[in-house]
């Protein structure tokens, strides 16, 4: 068992007509969770590291990681680097060590920049073959306290994504049809007629960032439109990670951190393994 492409994953996924669950991980435990889910359902899974998780564990050590939990529990993985922003050396180091997959997010800047970084990105990557996603529009986060009209404005334009795909040879494409990181205040509002459109007139798979909170049904409809691959990152940070820290730390007799490490194992675990049932990724391997 090994680390695999998320152009292999996502091309399986494509074919066979479901979408692979992107889970963030911050330490060994929630990463042991989200492997362990995948043996047990038998689903292809990527594991992805923001470039601060990757800063607080290194790249090394998330690779070998990597490597030593998809022997143990029988399955293959991707290892994905999440939004990298502004620091293509962090990029380099991760594909050199054996990430099998890595975004760069140059969406903030124009189209000319975005697609210069993206290639640059999508150039270093092919040294060891390993893919990359790009982002168009701009999805913006909760906590940017943004209204409604200036997040539509920021809307993946379906043409932009065809010529930027074109442009820059990328392996997937994050999309920005209303979904926002971090926690909704109101339920979010996809806009499918865009993520139709943009399916229509671009070949490669369509990624759905701020998957926290986002309707079961939603995703179900998103699928069979070309939302291939699925990010979830909050819901385990949050329901995986600090609430089940919170309940540990007010009692003394409960301090112990492997307690701690155990739970966050299991509740990792059974977040991603709802997540791999809606998407439809399960028996797949
Ligand atoms: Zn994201």
């Amino acid at each position: 068992m090994a680390l695999v492409t998320l152009k292999y994953v996502l091309e399986n996924a494509r074919k066979n007509k479901y979408a692979v669950g992107s889970f963030n991980f911050f330490g060994l435990e929630n990463l042991r969770g989200i492997v362990k889910a995948a043996s047990e359902n038998k689903s292809p899974v990527i594991a992805m590291a923001s470039t601060g998780a990757v800063k607080v564990m290194g790249e090394k050590v998330v690779v070998v990681a990597a490597e030593k939990l998809s022997e143990e529990y029988g399955v293959d993985i991707v290892l994905h680097l999440d939004h990298c922003k502004d620091d293509l050396e962090m990029l380099k180091r991760c594909v050199d060590n054996g990430f099998t997959s890595v975004m760069i997010d140059a969406s903030a800047y124009d189209y000319e920049e975005n697609v210069r970084q993206t290639r640059l990105a999508v150039e270093y990557a092919s040294r060891t073959g390993c893919s990359v996603e790009g982002e168009i529009g701009h999805i913006g986060g909760v906590e940017d306290e943004i209204v409604v009209s200036e997040c539509e404005a920021l809307f993946t334009v379906p043409e932009d994504a065809a010529r930027f795909v074109a442009d820059t040879g990328v392996d997937a494409l994050a999309v920005a049809v209303g979904t926002v990181h971090g926690f909704y205040k109101l339920p979010p509002k996809l806009d499918f007629d865009r993520i139709k459109k943009i399916h229509e007139l671009t070949p490669v798979p369509l990624v759905l960032h701020g998957g926290t909170g986002v309707p079961d049904d939603d995703f179900r409809k998103a699928i069979p439109l070309g939302v291939l691959k699925i990010n979830v990152g909050t819901e385990l940070k949050v329901n995986g990670y600090f609430n089940v820290m919170k309940d540990f730390t007010p009692q003394v007799k409960n301090s112990d951190p492997r307690k701690v490490a155990l739970k966050i194992v299991d509740k990792c675990s059974e977040i991603v393994t709802e997540k791999i049932n809606v998407f439809g990724s399960a028996d797949r391997l």
